[in-house]
């Protein structure tokens, strides 16, 4: 039977914001926020005590689990992790990482109003994209260049402008999905594009385009097989011989890199990963990629072509819906900016350093992980650093994995997947990757800055039994 006197007993929410605690916490969190911890910590102590438990119920023994439900609705929802699973590009967590550079870019013009769409020299109003504009041209060595939110936008409105109600010719070896809802048919009939598939899915021939062009053929689009790769008896049109195609029947042929690469990765072992200025030398019209992916900058897509078309596209209506806005161009210029100079864009960059990092780098930091933990938790774990693969990941580089080294954490006192769950659950979280017995602590993709807060992870990860 329920303990009708206790229940009676239960502290008031009133009583509990006038206690020295309430007084505490009114001063450091939001009111809100803590009259709400208040009310579920009551309900689920009169729920305890309802189902016959017999628990402490004065403001002094409840008072830690208000708090505890206080700090978890105070904390952002979306927040920072500690990325150990060697997955440089990895969509779910954000793409690519800032260089210090473009944070700082972003912190200086965001605290301030800017010349976002003001002409400094003239004091008139100015053009959104003329900032970015200049150094795009610069860099690709295209006539001309504008960027929205992202690449799929940019393909998107290339579709919209150039192709509505017109069949696009790609062929069936790229009608690729990217992850999420991003598949080039669904994306094609969206825009109002007519697909017009081309070959067969290994093998596309300059003869299956030239057939397929008709007197509603608005686009030739070639699409970057990104996340996967056909192998064994195959042969793609390159785009030399698209343009060719394209310049007799004054097509356009559109290219959609999506990563974006703008130094060649080939001594670093990425292959096949052209670059945007060696699709722009081929001839294509117009060229596509992401601001996150190989480029390490921040989420857009970038278009840059002929400035025929590129002027079109920035006269399409849709424009204004897929504008960036001023933290993008921020963050987008100073990364750019940085590869004036490809040796220091590899080493600041941070997506492009972490996928060009030597070995002994990343061992080093391996070791120095490795030893840390041997003090904290040698007595739970069997740790060891082996080398490994990591991969590029996010939709770009399908074939390249890059050796690693990770830390191996083989768990004596709980599952490897307890120890992984909690990690992840822990602040911050940690995604790691379990292979069989062990958890894999990849030190390609855990940033120098991150190591102590890794390390104190780890070892409260091995305290706690969430599970
Ligand atoms: C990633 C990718 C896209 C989508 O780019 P987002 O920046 O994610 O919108 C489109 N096409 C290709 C080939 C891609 O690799």
């Amino acid at each position: 039977m329920p303990d009708k006197k206790k229940l009676s007993r239960l502290p008031s929410v009133d009583e509990c914001l006038k206690s020295a605690y309430g007084e505490e916490w009114l001063e450091k969190y939001y009111r809100k926020i803590i009259v709400r911890s208040i009310r579920e910590t009551i309900a689920s102590k009169r729920k305890e005590l309802l189902e016959g438990a017999d628990p402490d119920i004065t403001i002094d023994a409840i008072a830690a689990d208000i708090e505890k439900n206080i700090v978890k609705h105070s904390e952002f929802k979306f927040r920072p992790l500690i990325n150990a699973s060697g997955v440089v590009i990895h969509t779910n967590l954000g793409r690519s990482i800032l260089s210090d550079t473009a944070l700082e870019n972003i912190m200086s013009t965001a605290r301030s109003y800017s010349n976002l769409e003001y002409e400094i020299a003239k004091g008139k109003r100015g053009k959104r994209y003329a900032h970015i504009r200049d150094i795009l041209v610069e860099l690709t060595e295209a006539e001309d260049a504008v960027v929205v939110n992202n690449n799929a936008a940019a393909v998107l409105i290339c579709l919209d402008t150039f192709a509505k109600d017109r069949e696009v010719i790609v062929s069936r070896g790229e009608l690729v999905e990217i992850g999420g809802s991003f598949r080039i048919p669904e994306v094609m009939k969206s825009s109002g594009a007519l697909l017009r598939e081309v070959g067969t899915t290994n093998k596309t021939h300059l003869l299956d385009y030239e057939n397929a062009v008709c007197g509603n053929t608005g686009l030739l689009l070639k699409v970057h097989q990104s996340n996967y790769k056909i192998s064994g008896f195959t042969q793609e049109v390159p785009v030399p011989d698209l343009v060719k195609v394209g310049k007799e029947f004054r097509i356009p042929v559109v290219s959609d890199l999506g990563s974006g690469c703008m130094i060649s990765l080939m001594p670093y072992g990425v292959h096949d990963e052209p670059t945007v200025q060696e699709v722009i030398k081929e001839g294509a019209d117009l060229v596509t990629f992401s601001g996150d992916k190989l480029l390490g900058g921040p989420q857009a897509g970038i278009i840059v072509g002929r400035k025929k078309l590129v002027q079109k596209i920035q006269k399409n209506p849709m424009m204004r819906a897929m504008r960036i806005d001023k933290m993008t161009f921020a963050a987008l210029e100073a990364t750019l900016m940085q590869y004036h100079d490809e040796e220091k864009a590899l080493k600041n960059i941070p997506t492009l350093r972490m996928l060009t990092e030597s070995g002994d780098i990343i061992k080093k930091r391996a070791k120095k992980i490795f030893n840390a933990l041997k003090k904290s938790v040698s007595d739970k774990a069997v740790l060891e650093v082996q080398p490994d693969q990591s991969r590029a990941g996010g939709g770009s580089l399908p074939e390249a994995d890059f050796p690693t080294f990770v830390v191996s954490i083989r768990p004596q006192n709980m599952t490897v997947n307890a120890l992984e769950k909690n990690l992840r659950l822990g602040d911050p979280p940690v995604i790691a990757r379990i292979k069989e017995d062990e958890l894999l602590i990849d030190a390609r993709t855990v940033q120098d800055r991150e190591v102590k807060t890794l390390i104190g992870c780890i070892a409260s990860a091995f305290e706690i039994n969430k599970i």
